[in-house]
Formats: C-alpha cells, structure tokens, sequence
C-alpha cells in the first residue's frame, strides 16, 4: 500500500524545497520595472546578498543558473589563452573545466578522487613549480556536490599565499551558500559565485557573482566579456535596467528578497550556518549506525570518509546494487524524492544503481530530516537492505541535545 499521499517532500541538492513564503511574494501582476517598489527592493538585495556571502566588495546578479554562473566569472576574469588550475573533486570540477576551455582557457586538472578532500598542499606545491606564473586563477568548488566533498578555501588561500604565487581563487559556491561556512573576505576568495536554487531558495533562474578588487584588474586583461556578461554595468548601476542588462526577473527579486528576509534579518547567517550543520551531524550519525551492520564486505556507506570533509548541505552515499530500488521505493511508496547519484559510475553501468544523494539545503528543519531519514530506514528494511539499528535514536538524540 503506497503512503505517498500527503505533503511530497524533495530531498535533491537543488533545486531545494522553496518556502510557501517565497511563492506568495512572487505571487502577483508584473511590477512597473522603471520605477516603484521594485527598483527599491533591487536595490535592498545587494547588502545582503554580500551578508550571506561575507564580502564587503561587489556583488552581481545575472538571469541564469550556476552554468551562467561559471561563465560570466571566467569571461570577467580571463583572457583567451590563460591557464587555469582545477583542483578536482567530482563531477563539477569537470562541468566548470569544460566551461572554460569552450572559452578557450586552457585547464589543468589536479584530481583527488571523490572520497577525499582536495589537499591544500599538493595545489601550493603545483603553484611553487609555476615560476612563471602562468597559472592565472585556482577554480576551486566549495561543495561538489556530486561527492558531498567540501573543500577547505583558507587553507588553500594560505598555501597559495605561502607559495607567493598571484593566482587569483575562485570558488563555486552553488551548493555551499548560505548552508556551509564561507567567509570570502576573511578567506582570501577572489571570486565566489551561486545560484538561486539551493541554500537561497527561490525557484531557480538567478545566479550571483561576487568579486574583489583583485579580481575587478584582472577584469582589465580580460578580453572574454562580452556586452552581456561584463560585470562592470552591473555592478552599482546608474540606471536600473543596467543591473540585468534588460528587463529584470521581476517575480525572481520578489521571491529572492523574501528568502533574504528569512535568512539574513530573521534567523541570521550564522544561526542557519548552525541549523544546517547540526543537521548534517544528525544525518551522519543516523548512517553510523546503518553502516555498522556487521555483514562484512562492501554496503551501505556515506561517500566521504572524514566527517570534518563533509558537506552540510548534501550527502552522497554509496548503495551497491540497491540505491535505485531504495530510491524509487521511498518516492513511490513515502513521497520523499532522493537525489541520483552524479559522475560516480556511467549511467549505463551496473554499478550507476550504487549511489544516491540526499538534499539538506536551505528550508530544512530538524522534523523534516527525521521524516527523511526515518523514510530511508523504513526504505533499507522494505527493499532489504542489510543495515544497522539506532540510527533514528542517534538521529534524534542528537536533536533533543541529549546525545553524548
Ligand atoms: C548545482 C551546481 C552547479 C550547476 O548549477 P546549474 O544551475 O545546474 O547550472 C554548479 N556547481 C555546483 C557545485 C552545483 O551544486
């Protein structure tokens, strides 16, 4: 008997569960878009959008998703020809690398796998060996959110100080915004970018890109930006048209400054940095328990081995043979819809069946990840997968503060 009647809930990295306060904001006729309302509430964005991403330095919004996101920071900041530094950890480091090179900027990767976090050390020993400096920036995701792996971007902007190398950094935050830490003046992060549809929960359709006066010179010895995706209009724009270079996404801004409204002067950033982390501890001590179930060989696992690595937005975990069938179980039977797993095995591969994510971004509460994992325990007993006991008390423990 299927339970899938009543609230569906989505539990993908992205796009995430968008608030019913963020759709009635948007839920209204089309603005005058020359003066009024709008033009104010513009206006009201880029404070906080710079509060979410801890920069006192320019902010940009552009109509589009991360992919526009990736290709409006690289035209900024490139000329054709440049090379790049591709830190790798999953499948986004590969998305953003092909990004690139169909601009014509030439892309070295420096793999780490999937499991483990890049090393902050390996990408300053290749900065040391670049004499010449050739290496014009270090594209590094924050969050890939194919392998849930977080990278570590003080550490990385440290190794590229010691190393005296000028590359600029720049990182993808698409999943880790206003979810995971990220402090990108403190840093040191020359560039940072997002996209609506993840920690900022607005239907997607609007990506955002932050940069540093570092990066507005390399903006002088660019030749890659092109009328549109030139960040110099859109930043503090005399006229208002100039911030999205044409009409604006008008039901998007209502949208956006209703979830900024959320984040920044309700809950505040670092409360929903806590909410989001403590969530993630929930979720991960809920698998230390399925993990532990004492078959031997190879089961059911989170993708990435050190805690202090993972993700708190995103989890990808390891199911061999049975993450489809779990999957399909839980939104057919429960109406709670997981993530595919990305770029761990070709989608015509057996193993491709061994991999699935859960979502934990932006409009989670601790009722909404017990129901989600209390979903996948009923989901690992239905489809028979063999699993460990207590991950919901240990799940729940940590939430009532009386875990140990
Ligand atoms: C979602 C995501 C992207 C791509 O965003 P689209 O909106 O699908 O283009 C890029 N990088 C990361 C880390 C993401 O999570």
């Amino acid at each position: 008997m299927p339970f899938a009647h009543g609230p569906q809930t989505l539990a993908i990295p992205g796009p995430s569960i968008i608030p019913d306060r963020v759709l009635r904001a948007m839920h209204r006729p089309s603005p005058n878009i020359y003066n009024g309302p709008l033009v104010d509430l513009t206006h009201s964005l880029i404070p906080d959008l710079k509060a979410v991403a801890r920069t006192s330095h320019n902010a940009t919004i552009y109509i589009g998703n991360g992919h526009a996101a990736w290709e409006a920071s690289l035209a900024n900041t490139h000329a054709r020809g440049d090379l790049v530094l591709v830190p790798r950890t999953g499948s986004f480091a590969d998305g953003w690398a092909e990004v690139a090179r169909g601009m014509g900027i030439r892309t070295e990767m420096l793999d780490f796998g999937n499991r483990d976090a890049m090393d902050p050390a390996t990408i300053g020993e290749r900065l040391r060996a670049d004499k010449d400096h050739e290496i014009k920036s270090v594209l590094c995701v924050h969050v890939d959110t194919s392998s849930s792996l977080r990278a570590d971007l003080k550490a990385i902007r440290s190794e590229m100080d010691a190393a005296g190398h000028p590359a600029l950094l720049q990182a993808d935050c698409m999943a880790s915004l206003a979810c995971d830490v990220m402090e990108m003046d403190e840093w040191g992060v020359d560039v940072a970018f997002a996209g609506c549809q993840k920690g900022l929960m607005t239907p997607a359709g609007m990506a955002f890109v932050f940069y540093n006066d570092r990066a507005a010179r390399a903006r002088e010895r660019s030749d890659l930006a092109t009328f549109y995706w030139d960040w110099i209009p859109r930043t503090n724009p005399e006229v208002y048209f100039r911030y999205f270079q044409g009409t604006g996404p008008t039901h998007h801004l209502y949208g956006l400054r209703e979830a900024l409204d959320m984040i920044v002067h309700e809950e505040g950033v670092d409360a929903v940095w806590a909410r989001h982390a403590t969530l993630a501890h929930t979720l991960h001590a809920a698998f230390a328990k399925w993990e532990n179930h004492g078959t031997g060989g190879v089961g059911l696992e989170l993708n990435v081995r050190d805690p202090a690595s993972r993700s708190h937005a995103v989890t990808a975990v390891r199911l061999p043979g049975n993450a489809t069938r779990l999957r399909h179980w839980c939104e057919e039977q429960m109406g709670l819809t997981l993530g595919i797993g990305i770029g761990m095995a070709a989608p015509d591969d057996p193993a491709w069946h061994g991999f699935f994510r859960i979502g934990h971004m932006g409009h989670v509460s601790g009722h909404s990840m017990l129901g989600t994992l209390a979903t996948i325990d009923a989901g690992l007993k239905a489809t028979g997968v063999p699993h460990g006991s207590g991950a919901l008390e240990a799940a729940s423990a940590i939430l009532a503060g009386t875990a140990g």
